[in-house]
């Protein structure tokens, strides 16, 4: 079993596989002078099932794929099943854009993926390309409604920024009255490629529920999980639910129970660190897997107690690095 100096259970890997993507969300890219990193910085695919299979017989049995977006790297699908033949693995889970996962998801059961995180930040086409700077709402409902058919557990991301989608936030509600998802409202954070702007703090997690409550006065809190990121509600009647993730406010770093790999292998026991140290050099130095194991221990056995400590401990103090390079 893996615990970090403060006693936590480490159980849970979330693995950005690329850095790429086809989409430009205002929050967490610039449209255009985007630095992609070689590809020979990525870790391969034998590399990947080599750290999960050996981070598995160490206490991880949870693994998250996300990026960029996951689905522009070539043979995915055959590394999630890969994955999902390491005996401790017990489950995976994905974060995906949905813009090219329609014909992908009648096969996302049979490689073991449990659940699908879709990013989504409107329902109206004009906002959905605003923000995304892209025209593909339309393919991420087609994926949206075909997850739902192969009864995988989906859960909507929307990013909640001032003057941008306010106006989605009842109409996303409104979509759990039929479907059997869960609707999460996620503060913005910096990770934009570019830092801090001024209306980054507007909508925080206490605004975004008095927002909803005018509307839903009715609204019931739902029973956590130990380790949830989101604080969940349900609207008497309705079959789907939905949740507030205070990632800026970081309400939840007491139960952490995450660490993270960039795609060039950087592991961060923090979203909001520096990185502790590249699993990939050590393991293209000749690492064997103890070197491995020590690394890890080590970076567990000195980790920042909050999001908060984590970025001031940063030798970089300005978070401006985009989400893509870290997978959220
Ligand atoms: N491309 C995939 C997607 O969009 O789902 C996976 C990677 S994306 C970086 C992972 C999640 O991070 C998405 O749900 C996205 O909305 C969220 N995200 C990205 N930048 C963010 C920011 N600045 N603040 C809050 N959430 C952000
Ligand atoms: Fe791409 Fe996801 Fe970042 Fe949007 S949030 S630009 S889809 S990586």
């Amino acid at each position: 079993m893996l615990y970090d100096n403060h006693g936590r259970k480490i159980n849970y890997l979330r693995l950005a596989v690329t850095d790429r993507c086809n989409l430009r969300c205002q929050y967490c890219m610039p449209e255009e002078g985007i630095n992609y990193v070689d590809r020979s910085d990525l870790l391969t695919y034998e590399e990947i099932e080599r750290i999960i299979r050996l981070f598995g017989s160490l206490g991880i049995d949870k693994v998250r794929i996300t990026g960029g977006e996951p689905f522009l790297r070539k043979g995915m699908m055959e590394c999630i099943a890969r994955i999902n033949d390491i005996p401790e693995i017990t489950s995976i889970h994905i974060t995906t854009n949905g813009t090219l996962t329609r014909d992908l998801i009648p096969r996302f059961k049979d490689v073991g993926i449990k659940s699908v995180n879709l990013s989504l930040d409107s329902l109206d086409p004009e906002r959905f390309k605003m923000i995304t700077r892209r025209d593909d709402l339309d393919k991420v409902m087609e994926s949206l409604m075909s997850l739902i058919e192969q009864d995988i557990t989906t859960k909507i991301n929307m990013v909640v920024m001032h003057a941008q989608n306010i106006d989605d936030l009842l109409p996303m509600i409104e979509l759990t009255k039929h479907l059997p998802i869960s609707v999460r409202f996620l503060e913005e954070m910096p990770f934009n490629g570019i830092g801090i702007h001024d209306n980054m703090a507007l909508w925080d997690h206490k605004r975004i529920l008095d927002f909803i409550v005018q509307s839903h006065p009715d609204i019931r809190p739902l029973v956590n999980e130990p380790n949830s990121t989101s604080i969940n509600y349900q609207i008497p009647g309705y079959i789907g639910s939905f949740g507030i993730i205070a990632s800026y406010s970081r309400l939840f770093c007491g139960t952490c129970n995450r660490i993270r790999l960039t795609p060039t292998g950087l592991l961060k026991t923090c979203l909001y660190d520096g990185g502790i140290f590249n699993i990939k050099q050590l393991i293209r130095e000749g690492a064997t897997d103890d070197n491995l194991t020590t690394a890890l221990t080590g970076a567990l056995g000195s980790r920042a107690k909050d999001g908060h400590e984590a970025e001031s401990l940063r030798t970089s103090h300005l978070i401006n690095e985009s989400m893509a390079t870290i997978g959220g």
